[in-house]
Parts: C-alpha cells; structure tokens; sequence
C-alpha cells in the first residue's frame, strides 16, 4: 500500500467549505470580509471554515490590506499551493506518464514509466504514483486511459492500444491501494478536451472537440463545458470509416481512421523511423511524403467533417504528435475541409497547450470532483 498522509475528503464534505475553498482558490488574495460578502455567509461561519482550511494547511495568510471603513488591517488569504497534490496520469501504449500538480496546478514532478511485458499494468502505474508523489500529501489520482470505459464500474472495456484484459481493473487496484485519495479513471482524450477549456487560450469556449492524433486518433467532446463520455465510449474517433473498402481495423469495422492517421500508420505510409525524420523529408519536398501526409489529411478532414455535421463545436484542436507536421498537414486539412462541409472556415487549429493535456486535464477533473459545489 501506497504511504499517503491523512487526505482532507472528510474535511471538505461540507459544500460551504468547499464554496469557500474556491473562492480563495480563483481570487489569488481575499480577506475574511470580502468572503463574507460575496457568499453571504455569517462572519463567524466565514472565520470558522477558514480556520478548518488552515489547520488542514490548505490555506494559508498571505499579508494584509487597509481596511477602508475602520482603518484596521485587514488579513488576507490564499491557497497553500503545497497544501495537496494531485496525480495525472497518460497511460500509453508503451510507458506511463506521470505528473505530480500543486493546488496552483503548478507541475511540481514528471516522470515516465515503462510498461514492462509480463508486469501488471496496475503495478507500474502506483510505481509512477509513488515516484512522483514523494511522500507529498496527495488529494487525487486520474488515469488517462485510451480505450472504452464501463463508467458505472471504472472498469475499462476495450482499447486498441492498451492490453485492455490487463488493464480492466486498474481503477479497482489503484483505489484500493489509496483508500483515502479520490481517484478517478477516464478516457485520455476526454481529459485533453477539458484542458484545451481550462488551460487553453480559449477559455469561454463551452463546445469544442479535441482530436488527439498520437499512437491511436482519439477526440474528446466537451459540451456545455463538460466532458461528454456517452456510455463510455464517446470520443472513439479514430474508428469512424473513412474507406468502406478499407482494411479491417482490430475493432471490427473497415477502413478505419487509425489505420490511415494514427503515427504508427503514418509513419508505416512514408518509410520513417521518427515524425522529425518525416518533417525533414517534407522540407526537402519529398514527392512519397507529402501524398502521404496529404491523404492522412484528407481522410482527418472527412472525419472532421463528420464531428462538425453531429455536433458543431465551436472549435476542433488538433493535438498530439501529429503538431510535429506543422502547416505541411493543417493547411491541406483546412482545405480540404473547406471543399467538404457545409460551414466553411470553422476554427480547426493546433493545441498551444504546454505541456501533458491529459495529465493537466487529469488534475484539474479530480480537482473539480473534490472541491466542486
Ligand atoms: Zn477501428
């Protein structure tokens, strides 16, 4: 079992601790009378929650400010940013990734594990658990995984990346292990889109797609800015048939969209050991890689076309390995999708998201399921 010190789930059952906690949490700096007033509650009960958050080293004084009536000073506070952590995890085809985040959401440590064959799955994600967690006071885990979840049972059904018998009961395993930390299991793509909405640069955006183009093709759907899972297996974009007549594809289906966009198939397509290797070969204008990369384009802007007509997202951002390729695949994409859909120029652009979206949008969901109203 995991080491983990005491967690604060018990502490923030309270919906006015958890108000109170947020209000902190967005403003940076507050003062008890300015708590006071934006939620209504009574002095005492201001001064009683923020006396529980501080002694749970959540929150913490953080200077003063001239009170304007009386003249006395009034004290400040914020967020303890080392009060607690949280864990995200990208579980991929080969290796773990893991970040450790601050309540700021500051990345505080990264780590990658392998994925060793013959090892469990399950065991080597609370090994990147404890490697980035030292010893810190973690408050919630989420793991990313790619593939259809049962989300009634946190089971994971399938995937066509992860060895999914093998990884059906990781949710089952890590929360056993950390009885006291919130842990949640949600699908990779699902966790992107959430943080194109809170980390990205398009903030207000309520609907948006997320299409994720990395060893499979997967889209997260955010509606009314939320995550939308379906029954669990919303978001299986990379298995939309492009080709009727295609290849058949490990789900079943013919002529899927990984078989023709996916790194792995792109990469198979041009004879390239690495997507900088084939980004190379484009700026030498390579006739074999650049009909390649233009008909993974075309094919994306069919799929896109599809999303569009369903849902009509305010934006679709592409991220994933695929950005490696620059303008030399959005540019035929927007064309082609142009020359296809009903709406012309709808925003397709790149993730400008820094760092692991689906670690941050990890954090910041078990973030939201612990201290949300
Ligand atoms: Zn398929």
């Amino acid at each position: 079992m995991l080491e983990v010190v005491k967690s604060s789930q018990q502490l923030i059952k309270e919906s006015n601790m958890r108000l109170v906690f947020r209000l902190i949490h967005k403003n940076g700096c507050i003062s008890r009378a300015d708590i006071k007033k934006i939620t209504g509650l009574s002095a005492t009960t201001v001064s009683s929650l923020v006396e529980a958050l501080m002694a749970d080293g959540l929150v913490e004084e953080c200077g003063v400010k001239d009170s304007n009536t009386s003249g006395r000073k009034a004290v400040l506070l914020q967020v303890c940013a080392d009060g607690g952590y949280f864990v995200g995890l990208d579980i991929r085809k080969n290796r773990i990734v893991a970040d450790a985040f601050a309540l700021d959401f500051t990345s505080v440590f990264h780590t990658e594990v392998p994925i060793v064959k013959g090892q469990k799955i399950a065991m080597g994600i609370l090994h990147a658990i404890g490697m980035v967690s030292r010893n810190r006071r973690i408050l919630g885990v989420t793991m990313g995984v790619p593939g259809v979840i049962d989300t009634k049972n946190n089971r994971l059904l399938s995937s066509t990346v992860l060895d999914a018998e093998d990884a059906r009961d990781v949710y089952q395993t890590v929360s056993e292990a950390m009885p006291d930390v919130r842990v949640i299991l949600k699908n990779n793509s699902g966790l992107v889109a959430y943080a194109e909405k809170e980390f990205g640069a398009d903030e207000q955006v309520k609907n948006l797609v997320s299409i994720d183009i990395d060893d499979g093709v997967g889209a997260g759907i955010l509606i009314d800015g939320k995550i939308y899972d379906g029954s669990g297996m919303a978001g299986e974009f990379g298995h939309i048939s492009v080709d009727f007549n295609g290849e058949r594809c490990q789900c079943g289906n013919y002529g899927c969209l990984e078989l023709v966009a996916s790194i792995p198939a792109i990469l198979r397509k041009t004879d390239c050991f690495s997507m900088d290797e084939l980004l190379k070969k484009l700026e030498a204008n390579d006739k074999k890689a650049e009909e390649a990369v233009s008909s993974t384009a075309k094919a994306l802007a069919f799929g896109v076309n599809n999303i569009v007509n369903l849902i009509d997202p305010e934006f679709i951002v592409v991220g994933g390995q695929i950005r490696t390729l620059g303008e030399f695949l959005l540019e035929p994409l927007k064309q082609c999708f142009d020359e296809i859909s009903l709406i012309k120029d709808k925003y397709i652009r790149y993730s400008v998201l820094q760092g692991n979206p689906v670690t941050m949008g990890g954090a910041k969901v078990v973030f939201d399921s612990i201290f949300g109203i």
